[in-house]
């Protein structure tokens, strides 16, 4: 077998795309092992770090950081969606580690978006998934926002029951969504996404992660049936340290997700129609008594 090739030469110069800083780097590793079995995967897979979507609740954005250009100096908490390292190599680093990926599941990605606007023009998702392909034993869950994953319709089809796509649709109100994840796909193009997908043979799940205000989750559960969801789970909300985002929700009256109760809620009405819908507290042991500001972690370390 030889390595993939990419559909295109991306860029080795660092650009300026939208309000983004792109800094393409070539990558020490791209296989992030999972020893936790709760998470239901073996390796993270992340073609980028950093993340254009920059959700304003995204824990990633506490992670040790810095840009290829100047690795002394840390990238702050508050710059997190404004910066993208796009890893070049990482299919090629992929290729070199596909003995390590036999009868093992994949997740792609836990600390980026795998369909965050860049892929558009870097295709390092789509190339990683056709290394992904040539690997007959094993399995791969996709994770996104984004409804540009539907440009890979065809390569994700070919996977056949190999690969599963998750949709993170945290809310049934846009309007909620253009205030925690201003920058991410509207949650109306999610659902047609999961749709048109679901359509393709695609298996598809709905993600509801992390929690966020859900009105009416009976209706919910009907959009995502129709939309062609074969499951669905329920992730928490992770806070950091001095999260300004606790305030955000104070100040838009949704403190009440913080409540484990209330994820708890929301997921045994999703299981009326997906059975087993999983909560954070499915695989997350409860955390001790604790400030009104711990939550549970989310079910999957990141992302
Ligand atoms: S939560 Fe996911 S999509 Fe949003 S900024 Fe973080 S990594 Fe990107």
């Amino acid at each position: 077998m030889t390595p993939p090739l990419l559909p295109f030469a991306p860029t080795t110069t660092p650009a300026l795309f939208r309000d983004l800083q792109v800094e393409p780097e070539e990558a020490r590793s791209i296989l992030r092992p999972q020893k936790d079995e709760r998470y239901g995967f073996g390796f993270a897979l992340s073609p980028y770090r950093g993340c254009e979507h920059g959700c304003r609740y995204c824990y990633v954005r506490d992670y040790p950081q810095a840009l290829p250009g100047d690795r002394s100096v840390p990238v702050k908490r508050e710059a997190w969606g404004t910066w993208s390292v796009p890893k070049l190599n990482a299919p090629e680093l992929l290729w070199s580690q596909r003995h390590r990926l036999h009868g093992q599941t994949v997740f792609l990605a836990s600390a980026t978006d795998p369909y965050q606007p860049l892929e558009r023009e870097y295709r390092l998702t789509r190339a990683c998934l056709e290394v992904l392909l040539m690997c007959p034993t094993t399995r791969v869950l996709v994770h996104t926002r984004s409804p540009l994953v539907l440009q890979d319709t065809e390569l994700l089809r070919a996977f056949k029951d190999r690969v599963s796509v998750g949709f993170s649709i945290p809310t049934d109100d846009d309007t909620v969504r253009q205030v925690v994840e201003p920058k991410a796909p509207p949650i109306p193009s999610r659902w047609a996404a999961m749709e048109r997908l679901a359509a393709a043979g695609v298996r598809v799940k709905l993600a509801v992660c992390p929690l966020m205000p859900v009105h009416d989750p009976e209706a919910f559960a009907r959009r995502a049936k129709a939309s062609g969801a074969a499951s669905a789970w329920v992730g928490g909300l992770r806070l950091l340290k001095d999260d300004p985002f606790y305030d955000l929700l104070a100040r838009h009256g949704w403190l009440h997700i913080l409540d484990p109760d209330y994820a708890d809620g929301v997921a045994r009405v999703l299981e009326a129609t997906f059975p087993r819908t999983r909560t954070p507290r499915d695989r997350v042991p409860a955390p001790a008594p604790a400030p009104p500001r711990v939550l549970q972690p989310s079910l999957f370390e990141a992302m």
